[in-house]
Formats: structure tokens, C-alpha cells, sequence
């Protein structure tokens, strides 16, 4: 990653959500600061105004620039002479569609945390206006940020692992397996219908999953056959989900998403089998692939090994065997996006490599997958396609 601008970021950023209690908050601030191609300047940080005002002034930022709500925040800064490049939206899910829309709508670039909408019709409506607007959106898939995962991608696509045959993903963690939502306020709304939406942890770490499986392989998932679990007492949404998966180029698949799963830590992983070779790659060992060719020993490639494509290459910002990790992955989210945008607002081509950013469409194939899980569960695990909203 290149450094280029030292100390004056070409783009100025503004936040919404991400407040002093967060969980995400400090992953985006340390991946926008990273790179010194933004620089925060304003937010409407917490849903607690004076929480936020004084959030927003630990960070620094001048005074005016803190706002009470995003409604206030999109009105003033769309009127400011050097008003914001990008807005980085990270409140609970069922807010994302209302405060993205209001800034899409306003011409501002945004990055937005999945899912991106509670429904499939807000995910498709954010695309077209983002599309009218003319702005450029990402949403935060940032695991598809880690090298690892961009090499992974790329053997796919180079053949390395011939015709691919069945994919296993899963992102199972054991932070849920008593009653969080007790002590927690993120893991409150997650269980609460009206603010996570029709799903937990199949919304909150299986779309994470999801998108990781149809990055590396290239391929959509058409059906899902899905069966939830609620484990915890009380809980109306689903703690487990196994679902089977049908991809569009013939693949099988399993994702796996969990909060109940005990001594996990964080969980996530996936597992790629094609007719010649597999790979295998785990969060925890971020800078590990496991490689097999048919009749060949097993390999573990590293961030310095000679067959790294170069959309892994270009991600190592330290020498090899420096433990480089989640953090960075976020920030090369962060910095692609800012290579895209600059190139567009400089009517220049952006570097190929940076286009490997998720985007608004992959969002809202992780909500039409959700609604897809739910339908299908309520209908005892029959399988149902993905692409709602053309049927
Ligand atoms: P959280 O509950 O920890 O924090 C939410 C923050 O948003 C708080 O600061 C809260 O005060 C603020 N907020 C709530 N409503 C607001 C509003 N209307 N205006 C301004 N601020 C508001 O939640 P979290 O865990 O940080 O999750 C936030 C979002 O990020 C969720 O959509 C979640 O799915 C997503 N997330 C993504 C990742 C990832 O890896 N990409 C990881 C964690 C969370």
C-alpha cells in the first residue's frame, strides 16, 4: 500500500454511528487513518447526542461538525464548501437504509456496514440511486480486505484449483452462547426483530461468510435450504443456522453461522474443493493458505511465498512473519476505496487492483440471501432461490 499524501488526506470523512461504545467504530477509524487518504472531520457518532458531542470532541473535531443526527448532519454538510467525500455508516442494521438513502440522495460517497438493509426492495433502491446519484458505495465486507483471501480469489480464477465442486464456509462463534443481550446493547439489538431485522447471527456473521464463499469462487448462490435454531431461552432469532447451498456454476455448498458455538473464538473460516486442488483459510491464522493439489503434499503458502498473485502481493505492508492481521484487512477495504474514488473524481482509470471492493450488489445479495434463509426455514429447510426480488 502506498502512503502518498503524508500528511494532507485528499478526502474529507464523516461518520455516523461508530460512538465511544461501539464495536466497529474503532475498526473504521483505524482503517481510514491508515493510508493518509482521509481525514475524519465530522460525525453524528451516538444515538446519545451528548455522548456523541463529547465523543466528537475527544477526537478533535471542531465543534460545528458534530451533530446531533445524520438528518442535521447531511443538510449542513451538503451546503459546506468543503463538504465530505465519503460517509461511513455503521449504526444498527435497521437504520442503514434511511441514513444512507438520505446521503446517497445528497451526492455523498458512502461505505456501509452490512447487512446493508433489513429487505431485499431498500438494498435494490439504495443501488439504482446510488447509480442516479452517480456516487460510488462499498459495503463493509472488510474480511475481503485480509491478502490471504484476495490470493485465494485469484488461484480460483487462475484454474489453480480446476472446476470447483464444493464450497464450505462458516462463521460460528461461541460471544452468544448464554444470554448477551442481557449485558450487551450490541448483542440487544441483534435479538431484537425491529432493529437486526428477520435474522441474528445468519445477518450479524453468515453474511460475512456468504460473501467471503462467492469473492473466492466467483460464483452466486441461486438456492438455499435453511434450518434455524434459537438455543437461548427467550431468544426469538436465530443463534444457529446450517444452510445448504446451490452456486450458480454448478457448486455445493454449507454455510454455518453461529453464536452458540462454545470455544470458538471469533470463527470464521472456509473451505474451497475444486476437480484439481482445495484451499483452506481461517481468520485466526490470517496469513496462512492451505494449499492441496491432487497428488501432491499439502502446502501452507505464506504472505512472502513466491506464488502470491499480485492482488495478495500489493497487501503486505510489512516484511513476512510480522503478525499483520484484521486491522490491516479493514484498511485495505479503506484505501481501495479511496484509489476508486480519487481516480473517478480525477476522470482517471482506477488501478484494476483496487476494484476488488465489495460493493451495494453484494450487499444486497447477502439480504436477498437472508430473506431466502428465513423463507425457506419457515417452510421446514425447502430449498428457495436467492433472487427474490426478480420473482
Ligand atoms: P454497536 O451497538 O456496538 O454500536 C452502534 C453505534 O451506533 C453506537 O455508537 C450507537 O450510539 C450508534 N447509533 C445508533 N443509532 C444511531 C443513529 N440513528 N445515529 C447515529 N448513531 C447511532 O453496534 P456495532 O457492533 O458497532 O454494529 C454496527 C453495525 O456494524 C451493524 O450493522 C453491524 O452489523 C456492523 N458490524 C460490522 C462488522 C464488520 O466486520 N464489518 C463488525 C461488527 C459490526
Amino acid at each position: 500500500m502506498k502512503n502518498r499524501f503524508n500528511n494532507n488526506p485528499p478526502l474529507l470523512y464523516g461518520m455516523v454511528g461508530g460512538g465511544l461504545t461501539s464495536q466497529i467504530g474503532d475498526s473504521h477509524r483505524v482503517a481510514l487513518n491508515r493510508d493518509n487518504y482521509y481525514k475524519l472531520v465530522a460525525g453524528a457518532f451516538d444515538i446519545d447526542w451528548e455522548r456523541g458531542r463529547q465523543y466528537g470532541k475527544s477526537l478533535g473535531l471542531q465543534s460545528d461538525r458534530v451533530y446531533e443526527n445524520y438528518i442535521e448532519m447531511a443538510r449542513k454538510e451538503s451546503s459546506r464548501e468543503d463538504k465530505l467525500n465519503v460517509v461511513g455508516i455503521m449504526t444498527p442494521n435497521n437504520t442503514h437504509y434511511t441514513i444512507a438513502k438520505k446521503f446517497i440522495e445528497e451526492g455523498f460517497n458512502v461505505i456501509l456496514e452490512k447487512p446493508i438493509t433489513t429487505n431485499s426492495n431498500d438494498a435494490h433502491n439504495l443501488i439504482k440511486l446510488a447509480k442516479k446519484r452517480n456516487v460510488l458505495c462499498s459495503s463493509m465486507y472488510g474480511y475481503s480486505g485480509y491478502p490471504m483471501v484476495r490470493q485465494a480469489k485469484a488461484m480460483v480464477l487462475a484454474g489453480q484449483l480446476g472446476e470447483i465442486r464444493v464450497i464450505q464456509t462458516e462463521f460460528a462463534h461461541g460471544n452468544c452462547a448464554t444470554a448477551a443481550e442481557e449485558h450487551s446493547d450490541g448483542a440487544a439489538w441483534r435479538n431484537d426483530p425491529k432493529t437486526s431485522g428477520d435474522s441474528f447471527v445468519l445477518a450479524d456473521v453468515g453474511t460475512h461468510a456468504l460473501h467471503l464463499a462467492t469473492f473466492i469462487t466467483g460464483q452466486q448462490v441461486l438456492e438455499v435450504s435453511a434450518d434455524r435454531q434459537s438455543f437461548v431461552k427467550g431468544r426469538v432469532l436465530e443463534d444457529n443456522a446450517h444452510v445448504l447451498l446451490r452456486f450458480e456454476k454448478g457448486a455445493s455448498g454449507f454455510l454455518w453461522a453461529s453464536g452458540v458455538a462454545v470455544g470458538h473464538r471469533h470463527g470464521l473460516a472456509i473451505r474451497v474443493f475444486g476437480s484439481e486442488g482445495s484451499i483452506e483459510w481461517c481468520q485466526e491464522k490470517p496469513n496462512q493458505l492451505k494449499f492441496s493439489i491432487l497428488g501432491q503434499t499439502t502446502r501452507i503458502l505464506e504472505l512472502d511465498s513466491p506464488e502470491l498473485h499480485p492482488p495478495a502481493k500489493r497487501l503486505l505492508r510489512v516484511g513476512a512473519g510480522h503478525p499483520e492481521g484484521y486491522f490491516e484487512a479493514f484498511s485495505n477495504i479503506y484505501s481501495d476505496f479511496a484509489e476508486v474514488l480519487l481516480a473517478k473524481l480525477n476522470g482517471e482509470a482506477p488501478d484494476p487492483l483496487c476494484l476488488d471492493l465489495p460493493t451495494l450488489e453484494d450487499g444486497a445479495k447477502g439480504v436477498e440471501f437472508l430473506e431466502a434463509c428465513v423463507k425457506s426455514s419457515k417452510k421446514n429447510g425447502k430449498w428457495v432461490k436467492t433472487t427474490l426480488i426478480d420473482q
